[in-house]
């Protein structure tokens, strides 16, 4: 029934979609003239015919959202850039107004009620924006920080946090990541101690997205002494209590338009009924929540991978180099085709793991598999391109060396290449026994 009623918002959004007009493909020569909507993906061939699973639905809602993209994001992301912050709660708002934050979740609380593989297009349609910084933030709004809340809370923090999550109205981040431990989220310091009706939170977390504009944090800390894998819990956290500090805003490599930030709390006092189902199982959930991260963040990289890789053939066919163009050497084309075939094998894996997910099978192995070379290969991927842009790029002008900076993150955040190492490792029981 709700996927009924979600699919049937799906089309009304794309009739209605019109509202936002195209805008003509204008080339590759600068950043802010590359605020296209004409797809240059590789997989914006495959129609719904061919595609192994989406929909007309799908690619309606990836039409009216590219339209979103064109008119209300693109033409500013400069400018968001040389700022290093957009306005969270007025994107939000737009991106929330047209469904856009809640794919996938209840329709009772604002959400479409559709299944991940559409959260996972809107994942893909999110990569043409033309900055990493953004689409992130979105990312951690619509499926990191909100995907435990709308799984395991209650009815009560649904309506007070979720729901104006998912309409744009509130701006979520999620505190995890700490001073001390960001890869080994067992070893987390701050602390929520029960006192009467309350929780008393101490501590604080390091490289929160969305720090310094949320309205709240999706907050893992300790609740108990017990076993680090059971002595957690994750809680909405109002951002405006007392005792809540943004510390500082972060200074980056890249993802400039998004805002880190470093926030401590002293004797931070919210309710107990703020704790996101049971309490002790906070690792557990977050362990859930990571899962939909990772794929989210495959399915946006591989967007900015066929993207770069047309940009540069366009560049490159155009630039002449001994008498012919940079793309007829032979090493050019032939490590372009390498590269396409790459991103090809990560979107076939991304896509089994998707649809093996919303059939409800565990993916962990998939979605690490496929974080892990995502963020491997779209290191590889944007270093040989930049290469043939030569000393274009080099500039600030052009995408590919945004994608250079600001996709480095891959490897780190969200859990780093080792992680994912670590987790594969398991699943193939290869781990030294204890
Ligand atoms: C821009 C940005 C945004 C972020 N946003 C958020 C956010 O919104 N919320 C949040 O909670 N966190 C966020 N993070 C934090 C991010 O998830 C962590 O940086 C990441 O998990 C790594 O943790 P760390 O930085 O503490 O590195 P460490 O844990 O100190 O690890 C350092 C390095 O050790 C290596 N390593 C890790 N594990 C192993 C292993 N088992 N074996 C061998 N080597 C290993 C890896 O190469 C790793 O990079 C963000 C980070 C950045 C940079």
């Amino acid at each position: 029934m709700a996927l009924r009623e979600g699919a049937l918002r799906v089309k009304l959004l794309a009739n209605s979609g019109n509202f936002y007009k195209l805008t003509s493909f204008l080339g590759v020569r600068s950043l802010s003239e590359n605020v296209s909507s004409k797809p240059v993906t590789s997989s914006a061939s495959e129609t719904t015919g061919d595609h192994l699973i989406y929909t007309a639905e799908h690619f309606a809602l990836k039409e009216s959202l590219r339209k979103i993209i064109d008119q209300e994001i693109n033409p500013y992301v400069d400018q968001w850039e040389a700022e290093r912050t957009f306005p969270a709660h007025k994107i939000f708002k737009i991106l929330g107004s047209a469904g856009f934050l809640g794919v996938n979740k209840p329709v009772e609380y604002g959400g479409l009620g559709l299944d991940f593989s559409y959260s996972v297009a809107v994942a893909e349609e999110l990569g043409n924006i033309r900055c990493g910084g953004v689409p992130m933030a979105i990312g951690v709004q619509s499926d990191m920080a909100t995907p435990a809340l709308a799984r395991f809370g209650s009815a009560e923090l649904k309506k007070e946090f979720l729901l104006p999550s998912i309409m744009g109205d509130k701006v979520a981040c999620l505190g995890v990541s700490e001073v001390g431990a960001g890869s080994d989220v067992s070893s987390i310091k701050t602390k929520a101690v029960r006192q009467g009706d309350e929780y008393v939170i101490n501590g604080g977390k390091m490289w929160t997205t969305n720090g310094t504009q949320a309205d709240w944090m999706c907050l893992l800390a300790n609740t108990s002494d017990g076993p680090p894998h059971r002595n957690k819990s994750l809680f909405c956290l109002p951002m405006n209590l007392p005792g809540v500090q943004i510390a500082r805003k972060i200074d980056k490599l890249g993802m400039w338009s998004s805002d880190t930030a470093e926030v401590f709390f002293d004797d931070v006092r919210i309710p107990c009924n703020n704790i996101i189902g049971q309490e002790g199982m906070g690792f557990t959930y977050q362990m859930l929540q990571f899962q939909e991260e990772r794929l989210w963040a495959v399915a946006n990289v591989l967007t900015v991978m066929d993207n770069i890789i047309q940009e540069t053939i366009q560049y490159t066919r155009q630039r002449k180099i001994f008498k012919q163009p940079v793309l007829y050497h032979q090493t050019v084309h032939f490590r372009l085709a390498e590269l396409q075939t790459e991103v090809e094998l990560l979107r076939s894996l991304l896509h089994r793991a998707t649809a093996l997910y919303i059939k409800g099978n565990d993916v962990t192995k998939l979605a690490s598999m496929a974080k892990l070379k995502g963020g491997r290969l779209v290191r590889e991927l944007s270093d040989s391109c930049l290469q043939f842009w030569g000393g274009m790029g080099f500039t600030s002008d052009v995408l590919v060396t945004r994608v250079y900076r600001d996709t480095r993150l891959m490897s780190i955040g969200g859990g780093a290449d080792e992680v994912m190492l670590g987790i594969i490792s398991k699943y193939m029981d290869t781990l030294p026994r204890k």
